[in-house]
């Protein structure tokens, strides 16, 4: 297939009405926001003499280097927009979000001179223009004319942002710059591969600063912990928060003991994952681990699933079976949801823990077993036993070592590197990648009370991930079927913020069309509708349309007259 070449010079960029609708003012709580990401507007003076420290801290070529990447990171964001914005666009029309977001920001003026773009084909060619460059106006303030190009954050933002669209690595070089005495900024890209200092120029978005280094380090013994410990199923326990810290030190304790340990927490907490843990950190790591929910069984099954069964020991048993605790010889046996045990397993499971021995049902002999228990349950044992559903010298025998496991409200700080840890599993299990959770929704997600807790987190994540379109980010509508509402406040044609979202006229205008309703009709319906709630307080019904009374009372006039 050819490549699909746009006509040069300077193609017209399509209009970007579509992208000012994704940039919300959100004064009320200090926040801006285009689509998920948050935003922040800053004096380019405050900008610039963050970028003249960097320059005097730590020299031009490493500050050259940082700016690079920050922009490259901006831009690599930017480009998850392209397709969510403008899906059936064709390749220079979803090129051009790129730039075109760049100047929304404030950042440069962008003029395309030429470019060559297929994205299915791979090949790609951009020459653009640049003027007004915010990196040009602060580096002539601050160092005077140069010889070398400046604007190295622009630059990384070019190359990311074309990079992520085009799914290889795309980069740029300033060709001209209009600190060194050019007219103008331009820059040239290309595949890498295209360009004969590749290498030279893939350097600069390596990071290999010694804080880079270290945090390398860190996530290398990290993980390593991590894989010592076997259970690497979904949730080996991740969490940074005092209070997850607070049950991991508990049980880290407890693991090279014997201790019977109880687990308290709600539903969804991840009980078993501590029992797994537990168990992979002790020395019985090598053992069975079995687990049992005790209100998943029917009563009349529980004892044999306990204790096991003799031949005929009654209906339905036909040959003799080992209980899990037998199956359990050696390891740990892990007792979910224990609150539901009934009565009469209560009496036997209180034996087995104080002898050591297994008796099967019909059975005339009793076994030995060397079993570490492991206790949970979401109901107060305490309460339990006051009610008289719950033996009180089991509950001492089992209630030797309690850990409580917070709910995930109460662990905010670790909702981000969990839902991290989830989303890339869940990738690698469904074979799909997207570009990561938007600021938005993990913002939704801290502020979320979690009563499913991190069960509920992982099943949003994974519903996320599949109504996500590969390669774009994750955002809040994708995790939560009810998003909150998006601020009302957003930016009109000439660039000043207006009050309601283009999108709901978009929707209220369809419906409209849907329904066949005149803008009269419209308006009268709305004015009896807010009469009707107010009920029949025109004062109020007035404020609710923002009309003084006398025009209501005028507006309710004409629709009795009609
Ligand atoms: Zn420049």
């Amino acid at each position: 297939m050819p490549p699909e070449i746009t006509p040069a010079p300077s193609a017209p960029m399509p209009s970007d009405a579509d992208l000012r609708r994704l940039i919300h003012f959100s004064a009320s709580d200090g926040r801006i926001w285009l689509a998920g990401h948050r935003m922040v507007l800053l004096h380019l003076s405050g900008l610039g003499s963050l970028r003249k420290e960097l320059i005097r801290t730590i020299g031009v070529a490493q500050a050259r280097r940082v700016l690079m990447r920050a922009g490259y990171e901006s831009g690599v964001r930017d480009a998850a927009l392209s397709r969510q914005v403008r899906p059936n666009a064709n390749s220079f029309e979803q090129l051009t979000v790129g730039p075109q977001l760049h100047m929304l920001q404030g950042a440069v003026q962008v003029t395309p001179e030429d470019i060559q773009i297929d994205i299915e084909a791979g090949v790609y060619r951009g020459i653009f223009r640049w003027d007004q460059s915010w990196e040009v106006e602060t580096h002539l303030r601050d160092f005077g004319p140069q010889t070398e190009p400046v604007c190295w954050m622009l630059l990384g933002y070019a190359s990311g942002y074309t990079s992520a669209l085009c799914g290889q690595s795309i980069l740029y070089k300033e060709v001209q710059c209009a600190a060194c005495g050019h007219e103008h900024c331009r820059i040239e890209g290309r595949p890498a591969r295209e360009w004969p200092d590749a290498e030279q120029l893939k350097a600069d978005y390596e990071e290999e600063s010694l804080l880079v280094r270290i945090e390398d380090l860190q996530a290398d013994l990290e993980s390593l912990r991590v894989s010592l410990s076997p259970s690497d199923d979904l949730g080996e326990l991740i969490g940074r928060s005092k209070a997850f810290e607070k049950s991991i030190e508990l049980l880290r304790k407890a693991a090279s003991t014997q201790v019977t340990v109880l687990l308290t927490g709600e539903t969804g907490v991840g009980k078993e994952r501590f029992a797994r843990t537990l168990h992979a950190m002790s020395p019985r790591a090598s053992k069975p681990f079995i687990a049992i929910n005790c209100a998943a069984l029917p009563h009349e099954l529980i004892e044999s699933e306990l204790f096991g069964a003799e031949k005929g020991a009654f209906t339905g048993a036909g040959a003799a079976r080992p209980g899990r605790f037998e199956r359990a010889d050696g390891g740990t046996l892990f007792l979910d949801e224990l609150g539901e045990l009934p009565p009469s397993a209560q009496a036997k499971l209180l034996r087995v823990l104080q002898t050591g021995e297994v008796e099967r049902l019909g059975a005339t002999a009793v076994r030995k077993v060397d079993v570490r228990v492991v206790a949970a349950t979401n109901v107060d044992l305490e309460a339990a036993v006051a009610a008289g559903r719950f033996r009180r010298d089991l509950m001492y025998r089992l209630n030797v070592y309690p850990i409580a496991i917070p709910p995930l409200r109460d662990r905010v700080e670790d909702i981000e590197p969990l839902a991290n840890h989830m989303l890339r599993h869940f990738m690698a299990l469904h074979n799909k990648r997207v570009a990561g959770l938007s600021d938005r929704a993990l913002d939704a997600m801290r502020n979320y009370a979690w009563p499913g807790n991190v069960r509920e987190l992982e099943n949003l994540i994974e519903r996320g991930l599949i109504i996500t379109p590969p390669g774009q980010m994750v955002d809040v509508d994708d995790l939560f079927a009810m998003a909150p509402a998006p601020p009302q406040v957003t930016l009109s044609a000439s660039g000043e913020l207006q009050k309601g979202a283009p999108a709901d006229i978009d929707a209220l205008y369809d419906e409209l069309q849907r329904r066949g309703l005149s803008l009269e009709a419209l308006e009268d319906g709305l004015i009896q509708q807010a009469v009707e709630r107010a009920g029949g307080n025109l004062s109020a019904a007035a404020r609710a349309l923002g009309l003084t009374r006398p025009q209501l009372s005028y507006r309710l006039q004409r629709i009795r007259e009609h």
